[in-house]
C-alpha cells in the first residue's frame, strides 16, 4: 500500500526497511506525532523466515494495538516448546505458563508474509509514510562509529532518485545490516558458522489442544531442526547446520537433496510431520548469518532488529528482539527529539536502548553458545526427573525461552546453575557409559536418574 502523501524533503526520522523493526518503530514514532518515513525494498506481502514468537512480546503488540489480530488470525497459539535428540524418543516439554497459561503465556507461530503486511498496514493507519518497491542508501559522512548520517538516498519506483534528510535514520534493513556494514562495524561471531535450509509442507499431522501448536527443536549431530505448526496441519520446518557441514554434503548434490538427507534421518522430526505430508515452498538456504555491530546507535543513526546484530535462529528470538528493541529505541528517540530542539540526535541520547540490546544480546548469545555445547543439551533434555532443583532451574530457562532477557540479573545466575549441573550431569553419563559422552541423537543413552532406554526394534543385540 502506498501512501498517498508526496515524499518531502525532510522527516524527523526516516526508517530504511519495513519488517517487524522497522514497522514497530514507524508505528510508535507516527504514535508520538513526529513526522516519519518507512522505506521498502520489496512490497508486502512477501516471503521472510522468522516464524515463531515470543510472549515477551505482548507488551509491545499491546503498544502497537495489533494482539487482537493476532488472536483473531488463523494461527496456531504457541504456548510452549518440546526438545529432543534426533531419535524422538522423549520428548522434553517446556510450556510457558504451566497449566494454567494466561494473556501473555502464549505467542503464536505466523507466516511472516501475513505478519508483516499486518504490521505494515498498522504503522501505516497510525500516520507513518510508508513507500515501497524502494531501496535507501545511507547519507554519511565520516568513517566507523563516529561517522554522522543525515538521511537517505532513494531509488523510487518510476526510476528516478531523492534525497530525504530526516533528525535521525535508522537502519532496520535485516541480516544484511547495511549501514554496519558500509561503516566497517559489523563483526561475524566466529563461535556460530551456521547454515539453515528450510521449506513448509502440508498435511502434517494436526495435535489437538494446547501442545498442537508446540514448536519442536530438535538436536542433532551437525546441528539442529526445527518444525513449526502453523494451523490446519501447515508446518514450518528448517534444518541448521555448520557451513562446513553443508558444504561437504552439498558437493554433487543440492541443497533439496541435503535437506531431504537430514530429514530422513530425523525421526523426531518425521514423527511431528506425520506421513502425509507434502511440500509447498522450495526449499531455501541462508548462511553466514550470526554476527553483531560494535555499537546500535551513532550521530544521527541507530540500528533497529537484525540490522545491528543476529545470533542465531535457535530460540527464536528475532522477531522478538526487533520489535521489543525497536519499542525501547523510539523510547529514547521520542526524548531526544523533545530535548533537543533541532539538528541530528546525538548517539549519547540514544544510550538507555543500547545498553538494552547489549544485555538482551548478552543472555540469548549466551543460552545460544550452551546450546552448541553437547554436555549443556544432554542436561538441558535429559533432565534427571526427580530433582527440585532441575525443576526450578527449567522454570527460570523458560523465562529466557519466552523471551524475558532485558534483565539479565533475573536469569543468568540460573543459566550459570544449569550450566554447572550440566557439567556433573555429563560426568555421571560418561561414568554410565563406558566413559564416552555418547553423540547427540545416538540413543541409547544411560542417563542418572532415568530408566535405561529400551533396546531399539530391530537393532542387532550383538
Ligand atoms: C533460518 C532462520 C530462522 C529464523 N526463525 C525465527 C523464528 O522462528 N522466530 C523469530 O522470531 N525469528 C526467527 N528468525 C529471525 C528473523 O528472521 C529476524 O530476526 C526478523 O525478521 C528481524 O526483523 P527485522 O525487521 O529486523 O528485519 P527483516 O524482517 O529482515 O526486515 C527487513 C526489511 O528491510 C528491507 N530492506 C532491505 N534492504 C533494504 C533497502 N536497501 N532499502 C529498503 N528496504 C530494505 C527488506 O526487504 C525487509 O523487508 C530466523 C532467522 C533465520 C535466518
Amino acid at each position: 500500500m502506498l501512501r498517498p502523501a508526496p515524499i518531502q524533503d525532510h522527516y524527523d526520522v526516516v526508517i530504511v526497511g519495513g519488517g517487524p523493526a522497522g514497522t514497530t518503530c514507524g508505528h510508535l514514532l507516527a504514535k508520538k506525532g513526529w513526522s516519519v518515513l518507512v522505506v521498502e525494498k520489496a512490497e508486502h506481502p512477501r516471503f521472510q523466515i522468522g516464524e515463531s514468537l515470543l510472549p515477551f512480546s505482548t507488551r509491545v503488540w499491546d503498544e502497537l494495538g495489533v494482539w487482537d489480530q493476532l488472536e483473531a488470525s488463523p494461527y496456531a497459539r504457541k504456548y510452549g516448546a518440546w526438545f529432543d535428540f534426533q531419535e524422538g524418543d522423549a520428548p522434553e516439554d517446556f510450556c510457558f505458563g504451566g497449566d494454567n497459561p494466561g494473556r501473555g503465556d502464549w505467542a503464536w507461530n505466523v507466516e511472516r508474509p501475513w505478519l508483516d503486511q499486518m504490521l505494515w498496514n498498522a504503522a501505516v493507519a497510525a500516520g507513518a509514510n510508508g513507500i515501497q518497491n524502494t531501496e535507501a542508501s545511507f547519507v554519511v559522512d565520516g568513517e566507523g562509529a563516529q561517522a554522522t548520517v543525515s538521511g537517505v538516498d532513494l531509488a523510487l519506483p518510476d526510476g528516478t532518485s531523492k534525497r530525504v534528510l530526516a533528525r535521525l535514520t535508522i537502519d532496520a534493513a535485516g541480516r544484511g545490516s547495511l549501514l554496519g556494514a558500509r561503516l566497517q562495524i559489523r563483526r561475524p561471531d566466529p563461535r556460530l558458522n551456521m547454515m539453515a535450509m528450510y521449506a513448509h509442507f502440508t498435511g502434517a499431522r494436526v495435535i489437538e489442544g494446547d501442545t498442537g501448536g508446540f514448536i519442536g527443536i530438535i538436536a542433532i549431530a551437525d546441528g539442529w531442526g526445527w518444525v513449526i505448526p502453523f494451523a490446519d496441519g501447515a508446518i514450518s520446518v528448517g534444518i541448521v547446520v555448520r557451513n562446513t557441514a553443508f558444504a561437504e554434503r552439498v558437493k554433487g548434490s543440492t541443497p533439496e537433496d541435503v535437506f531431504s538427507a537430514y530429514l530422513a534421518q530425523t525421526p523426531a522430526m518425521l514423527n511431528r510431520m506425520g506421513p502425509d505430508v507434502s511440500r509447498t515452498t522450495q526449499v531455501r538456504t541462508t548462511g553466514n548469518y550470526s554476527f553483531r555491530c560494535d555499537t546500535p546507535v551513532g550521530n544521527g543513526w541507530a540500528l533497529a532488529g537484525d540490522a545491528g546484530a543476529f545470533i542465531d535462529p535457535v530460540f527464536s528470538s528475532g522477531v522478538h528482539l526487533a520489535m521489543e528493541g525497536s519499542r525501547r529505541l523510539v523510547q529514547d528517540v521520542d526524548k531526544a527529539l523533545r530535548q533537543e530542539a533541532s539538528g541530528l540526535v546525538p548517539a549519547h541520547r540514544m544510550a538507555r536502548y543500547a545498553a538494552a540490546n547489549v544485555r538482551a544480546l548478552k543472555v540469548f548469545s549466551r543460552f545460544i553458545y550452551d546450546w552448541y555445547d553437547d554436555e549443556f543439551r544432554l542436561a538441558f533434555m535429559r533432565p534427571p526427573p526427580k530433582s527440585r532443583l532441575v525443576q526450578l532451574v527449567k522454570r527460570h530457562m523458560l523465562r529466557i525461552l519466552a523471551g524475558d532477557v532485558y534483565q539479565p540479573w533475573r536469569v543468568l545466575p540460573w543459566m550459570w546453575a544449569l550450566e554447572m549441573m550440566a557439567k556433573m550431569n555429563a560426568a555421571g553419563v560418561r561414568r554410565l557409559n563406558g566413559g564416552v559422552l555418547p553423540p547427540p541423537g545416538h540413543a541409547p543413552l544411560v542417563v542418572p536418574g532415568r530408566p535405561a532406554p529400551p533396546p531399539k526394534l530391530g537393532a542387532d543385540p550383538g
